[in-house]
């Protein structure tokens, strides 16, 4: 085996225990390059049925390509798709880019309060009907008390602190200094009731495997990460108003692997075009302690 067949082994064995031991739970999809390859690895799991609910929080301020991708693979692929959305603060403008807020506190509402009440199924989330394509109320409104996130430790100061399995309180507050080991192989998966967990199967993967393997498995991704005549290119993908390309010339995958191998990021951390995570002086730490992806 060489090293993506071992990332990619571990990977879908993380997605099959979740599957087994957590009975209601979903799937994060931020239309981001980690994301769509932990789909890929789930469709690879679960012989080309995905049998996990993919959920998207939109916060209406995404580069509006990213929309236009994840309806397109999400009908193509036939997945369960479900998006969540704090309607609330958007109605009231509650958000950094109205210019009523900071940004950490657009995150807050946008994103992790989006995200706690999409999951609890207190708040509306609408689901893709596959005859017309587009998306109605679901009805459904049983709490995931799991979630599968692509995040990699390499990614960020505060992912290097997670489990594979990692859990998180009633609030979705996360308790860094009390995770439980995971030795040898050995994961813990009985927590108590009320629980929430998060599971993380591409937690060993850095930015260089996560782009060898879609170029070894062709995996489809949004042209937003490839240079389009200007000499920029998205490495990180989020919210427009906050997220800035990077200056690079690659025009595709093989050049985008020659590129991180040729150093040039070396010293530029992955997400550096994204402002919220300046604007926190713990790194993410403090919004992810929050519950924040
Ligand atoms: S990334 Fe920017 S626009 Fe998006 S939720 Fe955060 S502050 Fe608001």
């Amino acid at each position: 085996m060489d090293h993506l067949d071992k990332l990619e082994a571990q990977s879908i064995y993380i997605l099959r225990e979740a599957y087994r031991e957590f009975k209601n739970i979903c799937m994060l999809w931020s239309i981001g390059k980690d994301s769509t390859v932990l789909l890929w690895l789930a469709r690879k799991a679960f012989f080309g049925h995905v049998p996990i609910p993919l959920v998207h929080i939109d916060t209406h301020y995404k580069i509006p390509e990213m929309i236009e991708y994840r309806d397109e693979l999400a009908r193509k692929w036939k997945l369960t798709m479900i998006y969540g959305e704090n309607s609330e603060a958007l109605a009231q403008k509650k958000t950094f880019p109205d210019g009523n807020v900071d940004r950490l506190t657009c995150c807050q509402l946008l994103k992790t309060e989006a995200l706690k009440h999409t999951l609890s199924g207190e708040w509306n989330r609408y689901i893709l009907d596959h005859k017309t394509g587009k998306y109605v109320l679901d009805t459904k409104r049983e709490r995931f008390t799991g979630v599968i996130v692509g995040v990699r430790a390499d990614e960020e100061g505060s992912r290097s602190k997670e489990r594979y399995f990692s859990p998180r309180d009633k609030e979705s507050d996360w308790a860094v200094e009390d995770q439980p080991p995971e030795f040898w192989n050995q994961f813990k998966t009985d927590f108590a009731p009320g629980t929430h967990i998060r599971i993380h199967p591409l937690l060993d993967w850095t930015e260089l495997n996560i782009w060898e393997y879609i170029e070894r498995e062709n995996i489809p991704v949004t042209p937003l990460y490839f240079d389009r005549g200007d000499g920029k290119r998205y490495r990180s993908l989020g919210c427009y108003p906050c997220t800035f390309p990077v200056e690079s010339t690659a025009k595709n995958v093989r050049e985008i692997i020659e590129e991180l191998k040729s150093g040039k990021f070396a010293n530029i951390a992955e997400r550096a075009g994204r402002a919220q995570d300046q604007d926190d002086g713990g790194g993410l730490e403090t919004l992810r302690r929050g519950g924040y992806m």
